[in-house]
């Protein structure tokens, strides 16, 4: 849909950075319009996980015989910002941007081995980012240390009079102390996050840090979120109602693609859009027509704002109960081959893998995800922690001692 079009302005962390000096590479790859968990949907192509061609995950698959030719089997990043995650893991940059609305930094990061941190929502402007859900989205940051994280959200951190949702308290410096002592920390395990689909081994390593926390003094203690279960439905229902809506201006009059049949305005919309657009996108924007109908608004839309806002309050009661940050998998594995992710409905596949992230966005609150180990299969696994709102750099400076 946007093939060819220069933007006339830039966004505003764009702009902040360049402000700062730093030298923008390039635009990476990403599932179209951000939809997605795989980065499989892009226009521009999928994009390989750069761990495809690690030696150790190259030497554990020469000992599987599967008779497919070496390079058909290569790794998916995850997504939806899946090309930023790649360039930061293959050493191309020093930082990328991405953004995150239901978990689509974190999950890239878990798959590429980096770190991938979404901000809490009004920290950073989202001026010049072309919506997905105006009320998730966050611009996310991916590095390969927690620090390098901070020193770049020191940057776009602070309030954009172009975007009205970024809050007015002046921003102090995102430098993190170097934590020694944890013993007075209280780390909440999400009860309902131990997903029967969730792999083995990231549950072996969640437990596995969970201790550490542990012997190093910080209490542990498991919490419940209780409307988890709500959530992916509950996404799915609001995503979908602000795509109809976001997508409405992809007309072929104003900017972007515009197709040759010219019969009538109508016809002209809907070719463009037809052909502008893939699958998942059209598929996103009938969802939420649907859920938008004068009959189906309380049922659907307003029923779901209802729900996230329980489910934004599950995280409320577990910090008020003095809980600092929660622990919690990143993803259900590791990083699954291409021809595996694309036998599934990528539809399906995308909710079940954004279990562990979505929720936040609903709450608004700030989480990390950090590389923690490799897998059997000599892939990275990450973690995440999720923190109070705008207590972004605690929650970095706990994931900084962890990391
Ligand atoms: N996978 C989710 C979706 O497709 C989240 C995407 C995102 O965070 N941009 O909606």
């Amino acid at each position: 849909m946007l093939k060819g079009y220069v933007p006339p302005y830039n966004a505003t962390v764009v702009q902040k950075l360049l402000d700062q000096g730093a030298i923008l590479m390039g635009k990476t790859n990403l599932d179209e319009f951000a939809m997605g968990s795989g980065s499989t949907d892009g226009v521009f192509g999928p994009v390989k996980n750069p761990w495809s061609y690690s030696k150790q995950y190259r030497e554990k698959r020469k000992q599987k015989p599967h008779g497919e030719k070496e390079d058909s089997n290569w790794l998916i990043t995850g997504g939806s910002s899946g090309g930023s995650a790649a360039a930061v893991a293959a050493f191309t940059c020093f930082a990328a941007l991405g953004s995150d609305t239901g978990g689509s930094t974190r999950n890239p990061a878990a798959h590429c081995g980096v770190v991938g941190f979404k901000p809490s929502y009004g920290l950073v402007s989202r001026h010049g980012l072309i919506p997905l859900v105006n009320s998730m989205d966050v611009p996310g940051i991916l590095t390969r240390c927690v620090d390098d994280a901070a020193l770049v959200l020191g940057v776009l951190a602070g309030h954009d009079p172009k975007d009205s949702t970024t809050v007015q308290d002046p921003v102090k410096p995102f430098t993190l102390p170097t934590l020694t002592d944890v013993s007075k920390l209280c780390i909440g395990i999400p009860k309902e996050y131990l997903a029967p689909e969730l792999s083995s081994e990231v549950r072996s390593f969640w437990s596995k840090a969970a201790n550490l926390f542990e012997s190093e003094g910080a209490k542990v203690i498991e919490v419940s979120l209780p409307h988890t279960s709500y959530s992916i439905v509950c996404y799915h229902v609001l995503c979908t109602s602000e795509v109809a809506s976001n997508m409405a201006r992809f007309d072929g009059l104003e900017y972007g693609h515009r197709c040759d049949i010219d019969v009538s305005t109508e016809a002209m919309y809907a070719a463009t859009r037809r052909e502008g657009f893939n699958d998942v996108v059209r598929g996103r924007i009938l969802s939420g027509n649907f859920f938008l109908l004068k009959e189906n608004y309380e049922n659907y839309f307003i029923k779901a704002q209802k729900v996230r806002r329980l489910i934004a309050n599950d995280f409320v009661n577990v910090f008020n109960s003095g809980v600092d940050v929660l622990l919690t998998p990143t993803t259900l594995s590791d990083a699954v081959p291409y021809l595996e992710f694309i036998k599934e409905d990528n539809r399906t596949r995308s909710a079940q893998d954004d279990i562990f992230t979505q929720a936040v966005n609903m709450a608004g609150l700030p989480a990390v995800s950090v590389p923690v180990a490799l897998s059997n299969q000599g892939l990275p696994i990450g973690l995440q922690f999720i923190g109070r709102a705008f207590r972004d750099q605690q929650l970095l400076t706990i994931a900084k001692w962890f990391e």
